[in-house]
């Protein structure tokens, strides 16, 4: 039984992302280190958060606390909520243009008076380490990726690195956004590694979810919605990996109703402590990646 999770019986196994994002980041650190020897140079994040929102401030702080955990260093560009698009274009120009700066990340969500989809598109695709750039997006479709975005990659390398074969196997996504579903659904299409399955993607207007969320050896709930996927709706021994995070009464809770799918499932990511952690370490593995791009 697992000590972590000392209530869940013996039924699933539970995929511990907290403890994978500790692995992979202790090997991003080691890894960071090797690169500021052999290049002399500290491959560097910046934030850029426009307002006060608070949850975002959370997340970026998040972002950076584990920046510096890994030894990276990190920046932070604050900008007031009534900034205007020409004036945060000019900053996304500016970081664009620092060679010092090696990944750009813009906090979403974005104030009204400001186009997100443009803001995205004007970071260079170079340095677009949440891989929401149309050209990253592109290049993801067509199997040669630049960045992976953060939080499907998270999933993938859970699904390798616990062992779980991808290749011949019916993943079922629900949830077609362009930072979860779509480009997950993409990914675990594509040729090689924790790539290969059968891919359906649901959505809203999916008649019957449950007839078809039952064939999934690999189901992925990326909804919004608490506890959405129940039991039934899960085929006995499935892979259930949970990317809902919602904040409710009984504290934070994910899209899959936890306790009980644990009882069919063969493996299953809790919430939290599943694939939230890994999304950060991704965007760290992100950023290294350009600034070795950066340095040739
Ligand atoms: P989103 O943009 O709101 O997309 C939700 C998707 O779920 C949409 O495609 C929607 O369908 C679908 N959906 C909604 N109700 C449904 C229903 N009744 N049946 C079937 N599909 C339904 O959300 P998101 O950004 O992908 O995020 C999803 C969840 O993951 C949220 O809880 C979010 O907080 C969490 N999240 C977690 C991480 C992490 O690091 N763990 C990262 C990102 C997001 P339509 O397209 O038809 O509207």
């Amino acid at each position: 039984m697992s000590t972590k999770f000392p209530e869940a019986s013996l039924t699933a196994r539970i995929l511990d992302g907290k403890a994978l994002a500790a692995t992979i980041q202790a090997e991003l650190a080691d890894e960071i280190v090797e690169f500021i020897e052999n290049n002399a140079v500290e491959p560097t994040l910046c934030a850029v958060l426009v307002g006060e929102n608070p949850a975002s401030e959370i997340y970026v702080r998040n972002k950076r606390k584990a920046c510096e955990k890994v030894g990276m260093e990190s920046r932070l560009q604050r900008l007031p909520a009534d900034v205007t698009q020409e004036e945060l274009l000019k900053v996304i120009t500016r970081l664009n243009k620092d060679d010092e700066v090696h990944g750009i990340l813009v906090q979403l969500p974005l104030p009204p008076q400001i186009d997100s989809a443009r803001i995205l598109s004007a970071v260079s695709p170079h340095k677009d380490v949440d891989a929401f750039h149309p050209d990253n997006v592109g290049r993801l479709v067509q199997g040669r990726p630049r960045f992976l975005p953060c939080t499907p990659y998270g999933i993938q390398e859970l699904l390798v690195r616990e062992g779980i074969e991808t290749a011949g196997r019916h993943a079922v996504v629900v949830g077609r956004s362009d930072i979860v579903g779509k480009p997950l659904a993409n990914m675990l299409m594509q040729h090689g590694r924790g790539g290969d399955c059968t891919v359906t993607i649901c959505h809203s207007r999916t008649p019957d979810l449950a007839a078809i969320t039952r064939q999934a050896d690999i189901l992925i709930a990326a909804i919004g919605r608490p506890k959405f996927i129940t039991a039934d709706m899960i085929k006995p021994g499935a892979t259930v990996v949970d990317v809902g995070i919602n904040r409710t009464e009984e504290g934070v809770v994910g899209d899959v109703d936890f306790t009980a799918a644990r009882e069919v499932a063969g493996a299953i990511t809790p919430v939290p402590g599943g694939v939230g952690p890994l999304t950060i370490t991704m965007l760290l593995k992100n950023t290294l990646r350009a600034a070795e791009e950066a340095v040739g």
